[in-house]
C-alpha cells in the first residue's frame, strides 16, 4: 500500500501543526518538502532491500519514508526528543523504522548497528544533514570502524564544493583531504533552497561518497598524515614552510628535520599547502616520519 508523502508542503503543515510542532534553528531544521527530490536522493543512493540504511535526523521522517520503502532497514538517530512522538506517527506504517533518541554525534555506531539491524547487507547512510554540525558528522562517520559503504548526504553547496574539490582551488582544504583519502566524492546534484520549511539562506547539495577498497594513498602514519595536513592549511596565505614552521615548532632541529624532509620529498617549501596533491601530501608525511624514526 502507497502512503501520502510526508514531503509536500500540505501534509509537512498539517503535521506540524497537529503536533504544535516549532522549529529549532539551533538543530538545524529545515525540512524537505519535495517529493522529487526524495526520490532522486533515493536513487542516488541505491538503494535495494538488501541495503541497510543510517538516517541523521530525520524530522518529521520525510526522508525516512522514502527509505523505508525500499531499504531492509532503517536507523534513524534524533537528538529532538519533541519530535519523537511526531516520527512514532508519520512512520507508523513502516515496521522497517527504528528511530533513535540520540545526539549521532556521541552514538557508538558499531553496537547500535549491531543491535537493530537483523541482516549483515551494506550499510549506507543517507542524511538531509543539520548544516551547523555537516563537518563534525561527516568526521565522526568517516573515524568510526563501521563499515560504511557509502554515504549520500545533504550539505550546504558551500561545504559539498569543499569535500569534492581539487588542489589549487579555492575550496579544496583539509576536509577535502579527510574525505577523498577514504571516499570518493562527487557533487550528485544541487537542491535549490525553495524546497525546505523553513527556506535557508543558501541553496544546498547532495554528495555521493563511495567508500574506496582502500585509502587513496599509501600512508605509513594516518595520525601524522593528518596532522600535515591540518598543519599545511593553518593560514591559506602562508607558505608551506610558514604553516609547517608555525605547527612543529621554529627550534633549529625542526627546521633542518622539515627542511630535509621537503627536499627528499621534492616539495618547494614556498609553495602553498593548497597546491599539493594528497600523493604528495602523503610522500611529504611518510618522508617526515621515515627521518623522524632515524633521528
Ligand atoms: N530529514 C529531515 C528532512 O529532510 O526533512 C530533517 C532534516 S533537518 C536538516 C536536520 C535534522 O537533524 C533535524 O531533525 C534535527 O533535529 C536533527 N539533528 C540536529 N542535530 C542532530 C544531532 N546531533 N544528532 C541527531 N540529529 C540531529
Amino acid at each position: 500500500m502507497e502512503y501520502k508523502d510526508i514531503a509536500t508542503p500540505s501534509r509537512t503543515r498539517e503535521i506540524l501543526k497537529k503536533h504544535g510542532f516549532q522549529f529549532k534553528k539551533s538543530l538545524g531544521q529545515n525540512f524537505l518538502t519535495e517529493p522529487n527530490i526524495l526520490t532522486k536522493i533515493v536513487d542516488t543512493a541505491e538503494i535495494n532491500e538488501q541495503t541497510n540504511v543510517i538516517e541523521v535526523g530525520p524530522g518529521i521522517g520525510a526522508l525516512t519514508e522514502h527509505l523505508a520503502r525500499h531499504a531492509a532497514q532503517v536507523l534513524a538517530f534524533e537528538i529532538d526528543d519533541r519530535l519523537l512522538p511526531v516520527l512514532e506517527d508519520t512512520l507508523s506504517p513502516y515496521k522497517n523504522v527504528t528511530v533513535v533518541h540520540q545526539d549521532v554525534l556521541k552514538a557508538d555506531l558499531v553496537k547500535t548497528t549491531s543491535e537493530i539491524f537483523e541482516k549483515d547487507y551494506p550499510i549506507k547512510v543517507v542524511a538531509n544533514l543539520p548544516y551547523y554540525i555537516t563537518t563534525p558528522i561527516i568526521m565522526h562517520l568517516l573515524e568510526s570502524p563501521l563499515d560504511i559503504s557509502e554515504m549520500v548526504v545533504m550539505m550546504q553547496k558551500e561545504v559539498a564544493d569543499r569535500l569534492s574539490a581539487v588542489p589549487s582551488t579555492k575550496a579544496y582544504g583539509s576536509l577535502s583531504i579527510a574525505v577523498q583519502y577514504y571516499m570518493e566524492a562527487k557533487v550528485a546534484f544541487i537542491v535549490p533552497k525553495t524546497v525546505f520549511v523553513p527556506q535557508p539562506n543558501v541553496d544546498s547539495a547532495i554528495v555521493k561518497l563511495t567508500k574506496r577498497e582502500k585509502p587513496a594513498v599509501e600512508v605509513t602514519d594516518e595520525k601524522a598524515f593528518f596532522r600535515l595536513t591540518k598543519s599545511a592549511f593553518l593560514l591559506r596565505r602562508k607558505t608551506l614552510w610558514n604553516n609547517l614552521l608555525h605547527s612543529y615548532g621554529k627550534d633549529e632541529e625542526t627546521k633542518s628535520w622539515l627542511t630535509a624532509a621537503l627536499e627528499k620529498a621534492g616539495i618547494d617549501p614556498s609553495r602553498r599547502g593548497e597546491t599539493l596533491s594528497l600523493q604528495e601530501f602523503a610522500d611529504l608525511s611518510n618522508v617526515l616520519e621515515e627521518l623522524k624514526i632515524k633521528g
